[in-house]
């Protein structure tokens, strides 16, 4: 069998662009994957508990753009769903982004509504102002406040994730820690939000259904390829080891997750519980407030960042630090010379970090800039 497209990787980009070719080209696809799974990063499955979990961190899908949001629900219906997120710091939960309602849980009532009403005066409700540039404020006030948030939401977390000091990573990541001027407690304020109703791999499952998708699993794409023949390949998988290694290997950041399942209906007040300051985990999350399930039992996960090591865990999360784009830049000038024959997409042949939406987003834009036109 001859395919049109051999793809590498059945996460959302794999797939996005899958069920593209074969749905509205007809065209024939193998799907090739390493793991045991479809549904990439985004994979969820019933545990040994009978409670719907995501295998590698909790997902909450949110997008601005309805166009994604659109194509997503030809393949699923929603279950609507705010992500809320508490931080425990000096033994209170705070809602993060630190917003109005941080402040007067922070501070004595007084202190706050003087606070609240400088912010007010100066920013206007529902903006955003960046951590960093708070405190460059000359209101001694605000300074003491940006100053609270950085040290103690902000600080810890930030090198329990990447193992680093802030000024140590790229000002792009420091520079988007806000302080929200709003009593809205929601993580995202996007238009369209949800969880896939029936789970993520029901997602998957539909999206290749399609008869001109073949799917191999526990595959890696090295160990076949010579042996299939196809006209063109998107690789989604990591572009360093696509190219051997030769202009050297891509830092990563990896995470390990603690599954623990507790004989109560309930484990904590929302989805997901930040530690900043305390603990080796950055975070708890139970998946009922996510998936709405009803069980008496309840399933979390505590997230430890790890040290990315190849073959002894998973690639999560570019860093995003000084050396790593020249790196990358050097793979990107070797995929730019295989143009029209294989392309790059997603997070790990990018080396970017996506979110869902950008994933999907990317994936589609490729179908529709280059893959229909060929
Ligand atoms: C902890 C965590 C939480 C997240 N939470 C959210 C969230 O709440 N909301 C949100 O919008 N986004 C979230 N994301 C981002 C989301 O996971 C990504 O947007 C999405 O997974 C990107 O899809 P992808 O297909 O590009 O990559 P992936 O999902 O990583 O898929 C790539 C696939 O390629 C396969 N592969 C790699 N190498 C090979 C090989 N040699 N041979 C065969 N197959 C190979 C891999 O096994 C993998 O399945 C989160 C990410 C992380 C790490």
């Amino acid at each position: 069998m001859k395919y049109d497209y051999l793809i590498v990787g059945a996460g959302f980009s794999g797939c996005v662009i899958a069920e593209r070719i074969a749905g509205r080209l007809g065209g024939k696809v193998l799907i090739v994957e390493k793991r045991g799974h479809i549904g990439g990063n985004c994979y969820d499955y019933y545990n040994e508990h009978g409670i719907l979990v995501h295998k590698y961190g909790p997902h909450i899908f949110h997008t601005v753009n309805r166009k994604i949001w659109d194509y997503l629900s030809e393949f699923t219906e929603w279950r609507p769903y705010f992500h809320h997120v508490l931080a425990v710091i000096d033994g209170k939960t705070v809602p993060v982004p630190f917003n109005l309602n941080s402040i007067y849980k922070s501070f004595p009532g007084e202190y706050a509504e003087k606070l609240e009403n400088i912010l007010l005066e100066k920013y206007g409700y529902g903006v955003k102002i960046p951590i960093l540039k708070l405190r460059e404020t000359d209101n001694p006030k605000l300074k003491l406040l940006a100053d609270y948030i950085y040290d103690n939401v902000f600080y810890g977390y930030t090198t329990k994730q990447w193992a680093l000091k802030p000024e140590e990573l790229d000002f792009s990541v420091t520079s988007r820690v806000p302080v929200f001027i709003s009593r809205d407690d929601r993580y995202f304020q996007d238009e369209f939000q949800g969880i896939p109703l029936e789970g993520y791999t029901e997602l998957f499952k539909r999206m290749t259904a399609d008869e001109n998708i073949d799917l191999m699993l526990n595959t890696n794409y090295k160990d076949i390829s010579s042996g299939i023949e196809f006209e063109t390949m998107i690789f989604t998988g990591p572009i360093d080891y696509f190219f051997d290694y030769i202009h050297g290997k891509l830092p990563y950041r990896s995470l390990e997750f603690e599954f623990r399942n507790v004989g109560s209906e309930k484990f904590q007040e929302t989805a997901q519980v930040n530690y900043p300051n305390d603990n080796e985990y950055t975070r708890i999350t139970e998946f009922k407030h996510l998936t709405g399930q009803k069980a008496s039992s309840t399933t979390v996960a505590y997230e430890y960042p790890k040290e990315y090591a190849e073959a002894v865990n998973d690639p999560y999360y570019p860093i995003p630090k000084a050396g790593s784009h020249e790196i990358y830049s050097k793979y990107k000038a070797e995929a730019d010379k295989l143009a029209g024959k294989v392309y790059f997409l997603g997070r790990l042949a990018e080396y970017k970090y996506y979110n869902m939406d950008q994933a999907v987003g990317v994936a589609l834009n490729l179908f529709e800039k280059k893959i229909i036109r060929e």
